[in-house]
């Protein structure tokens, strides 16, 4: 990896930006694309059209009036498949997520998180579809492979591998891996925090897994129960938060002293809800209290990472009594993936012609930076 994408001692937070490929019914009505990334400075460069009126902004013949430029730690374009600097699934893991496993085996927690409106790929970035598995299924992949490996050259150091499944919806925690039983409401955890482990979720499954199929049937199932609560309540996953974790323990046992160590290190994948809900301020009823709620942990997360940054860029700074962790349900619960001895990536996701969204995502990642 070149150095200026490696996290060094000090950086813990990486802010990265995807651009996904034109969807059909895109290209069918001749959607102009927004964005330009630069393969040699990362630099992404959003278009600004002369004509913002939502009616003329699904058609081609816009001029281009003016260009904002963001730089991140790497913008990742998968606009156009033909361009050479298309970055595919395997691109994105290795770039990101293989780094992130070795920070686990070295025992870090980490936390990589896909912000972005509903349909600019966070779930594609995570999941991925059968065909192109993304951040999550190759993680599962390689740490299972890493775990045969060493067992073969390290025979003295045992591995336990769990798994657990929430999603954080309207500031209350539902677990994936419950089965959603059929005509009952959901069903939400409570929260508590304990002086030794900080906050966690009371009574969350968290189940053992010894293979790659195991834990792969732990994520299809949690993705179906995600899938299955939103199709009945009207679309929540674009307003819920999914956080997947692989906890990884390493346990080395000395042959000599006959003494034991472990080394225990959380992996956290998180699909944000739509960004789009943030600014939902003006319904009214559930809506405003859903939408100012998911507004909270978005907002408060961009606040959290934003002060962890600071940190990194200004080491007098590196006060944890800033970080307003409790201030979401997302953020509090995550705190020991964020900061301290934890590494953090956002990934933001934007779609090619989409100015007003991308906007909001570009500037809500570069206050993360
Ligand atoms: P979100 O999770 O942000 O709502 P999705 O991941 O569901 O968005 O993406 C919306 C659509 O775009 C899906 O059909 C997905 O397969 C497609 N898509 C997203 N990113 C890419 C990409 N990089 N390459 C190809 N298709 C993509």
């Amino acid at each position: 990896l070149p150095p200026h994408l490696r996290m060094d001692g000090g950086g813990n937070v990486r802010v990265v930006v995807r651009v996904r490929t034109f969807l059909p019914r895109e290209v069918q009505r001749g959607a102009q694309c927004l964005i330009h990334m630069d393969p040699i400075t990362q630099q992404t460069t959003l278009l600004v059209p002369d004509d913002l009126d939502p009616a003329n902004a699904k058609t081609r013949s816009r001029k281009v009036v003016e260009e904002k430029n963001f730089t991140f730690d790497n913008s990742f374009w998968s606009h156009n498949a033909e361009d050479d600097h298309y970055a595919t699934q395997e691109d994105i893991y290795n770039s990101l997520g293989e780094e992130f496993l070795d920070h686990n085996f070295e025992g870090y927690h980490t936390c990589i998180f896909a912000y972005g409106q509903t349909g600019s790929g966070k779930s594609y970035t995570m999941m991925g579809t059968p065909e192109e598995p993304g951040l999550i299924p190759r993680t599962c992949e390689d740490l299972f492979e890493r775990i045969e490996a060493a067992q073969n050259e390290t025979p003295n150091i045992s591995y336990n591998v769990r798994v657990s499944y929430f999603e954080v919806y309207n500031e209350h925690v539902r677990d994936l891996l419950v089965p959603v039983v059929p005509n009952q409401p959901p069903y939400y955890l409570k929260i508590r925090e304990s002086p030794t482990e900080g906050p966690y979720v009371k009574d969350l499954t968290e189940v053992p897994v010894r293979n790659l199929n195991e834990i792969l049937r732990y994520m299809k199932a949690g993705d179906a129960s995600r899938t299955t609560a939103s199709t009945k309540m009207n679309d929540t996953s674009s307003r819920s938060h999914a956080v997947f974790t692989i906890m990884l323990k390493q346990i080395q046992h000395d042959m000599d002293t006959d003494e034991t160590t472990e080394r225990s290190s959380r992996i956290r994948l998180v699909d944000l809800a739509g960004s789009e809900r943030a600014k939902a301020t003006e319904a009214t009823g559930q809506r405003l209290r859903e939408g100012s709620n998911i507004n909270k942990s978005l907002t408060t997360l961009g606040r959290v990472i934003g002060a962890l940054a600071d940190a990194k860029h200004n080491s007098r700074k590196r006060n944890k009594d800033v970080v307003p962790y409790r201030d979401s349900i997302l953020t509090w619960l995550l705190k020991d993936s964020l900061g301290g001895n934890s590494k953090t990536a956002m990934i933001a996701c934007i779609a090619p012609s989409d100015y007003e969204e991308t906007l909001s995502t570009l500037r809500y990642a570069d206050q993360a930076k």
